[in-house]
């Protein structure tokens, strides 16, 4: 089967109701057949559902769709992509592990490398992006683990998958790449060495702004290393959470390929607005990767982030006289949505941190959404008119 057949057709869990859609099951706990039964699962002996904390019908059916798409051994789904960001390093790295990542990661990814895990002993190096040849320097005998982003949030910078699956054979780090804004429809990055890909579920795979969840796929031996941190730590997702995950992905490339139809015309158009400074989106020839992003995507995703003149005043004035699309901090949903990184997502860090990044006071994210593209144009264009 297809993969989008595959995302629609396959049901890991089948009750003895025959039901046609796979239903909800809210329970935290489940029944032993007897007390040998127990002892047996307790001991891992068998496998199966003993508590929702550990695994549950949901979300096993979730993450099996995930762990099929991205081409990986197995997989973990978590009450948040931070959870399952943090359990991915908590749950495999030591006090006195080190680790590379490329700078422009996600706010959050960002706090926790800088202001939480030194508290645990463990060192992070930011190499820009933009200088891979950075990056062999950074890389120290207690180096375990290499975190990167592609495309990142909200700058979309690319890192060349190709080359740094051939560098990890070289210096033999884990391989952890978000690919968040991608998808696994559009970008799978275990083919080119990656050992864990991991998702905020929230994004894209819900698509509706609904649920938070989070997924990390891919060696069987550090998936199971991690189960380990997370029976015991309890970042578990909630079955509701994986059932309407789970029932999102059944639209998952139909939306992707209309997200992304769709912000590339948008894209097109703040390129031509005199109004604006600067547009960054992967598929545009004009990205100074988009070679690169033809190469390792399928398409260029549904996020542009460009800059307008006039800087952070013009960029409220313009995010006030926008009528239809709404300001908030989440992006893939169906409606389209603007962010101003600088005050919001990014407000930790200084001007001179957002700037290589490629976030300025003007900068401005859309998560272009399902709406008729003349109605998501008509409302930039309209707010940057407005604006000046
Ligand atoms: C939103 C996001 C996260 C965090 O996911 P949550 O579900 O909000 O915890 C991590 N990485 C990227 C790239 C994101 O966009």
């Amino acid at each position: 089967m297809k993969e989008q057949s595959k995302l629609i057709r396959s049901q890991a869990t089948r009750s003895s109701n025959r039901e046609h859609s796979v239903p909800l099951y809210l329970t935290s706990s489940f029944v032993f057949d007897d007390a040998e039964h127990g002892r047996a699962m307790f001991a891992e002996e068998i496998e199966g559902n003993v508590y929702s904390r550990y695994s549950n019908p949901n979300t096993a059916e979730l993450i099996d769709k995930i762990v099929e798409m991205e081409g990986a051994e197995a997989g973990l789904a978590f009450s948040s992509g931070m959870a399952g960001v943090f359990a991915s390093i908590a749950g495999l790295l030591r006090s006195g592990d080190h680790i590379v990542a490329f700078r422009s990661v996600f706010g959050s990814t960002h706090q926790l490398f800088t202001q939480l895990l030194p508290r645990w002993g463990i060192t992070t190096t930011y190499v820009d992006v933009s200088r891979p040849e950075d990056f062999e320097k950074a890389i120290r005998p207690e180096t375990k683990m290499v975190f990167l982003e592609t495309p990142s949030n909200p700058g979309l910078e690319l890192v060349d998958l190709e080359w740094i699956g051939e560098l990890k054979k070289k210096y033999n780090f884990i391989l952890n790449v978000d690919n968040c804004f991608a998808t696994p429809y559009l970008q799978k990055p275990i083919p080119y060495g990656a050992d864990l890909v991991s998702h905020s579920a929230t994004k894209y795979m819900d698509g509706q702004g609904r649920v938070l969840g989070g997924l990390v796929v891919g060696r069987a031996d550090l998936i199971k290393e991690m189960m380990f941190f997370i029976r015991h730590t309890g970042p578990a997702m909630s079955a509701f959470n994986a059932w309407t995950i789970s029932k999102s992905l059944e639209t998952l490339t139909l939306r992707m390929d209309r997200h992304c139809g769709s912000a590339l015309k948008v894209a097109e158009m703040l390129e031509q607005h005199p109004e604006v400074e600067e547009v960054r989106y992967p598929f545009l020839p004009s990205h100074p990767q988009y070679e690169l992003a033809k190469r390792q995507m399928k398409q260029g995703g549904g996020v542009v982030t460009f800059t307008v003149k006039g800087g952070y005043e013009r960029a409220k004035r313009f995010m006030d006289g926008l009528g239809m699309i709404l300001l908030t901090s989440n992006l893939g949903d169906s409606r389209s949505i603007a962010t101003h990184p600088a005050s919001t997502t990014h407000s930790k860090l200084n001007d001179d941190e957002r700037a290589q990044i490629g976030i300025f006071p003007g900068s401005i994210r859309i998560s272009v959404g399902l709406e008729d593209l003349d109605d998501i144009i008509e409302d930039l264009a309209t707010a940057l008119d407005e604006s000046k």
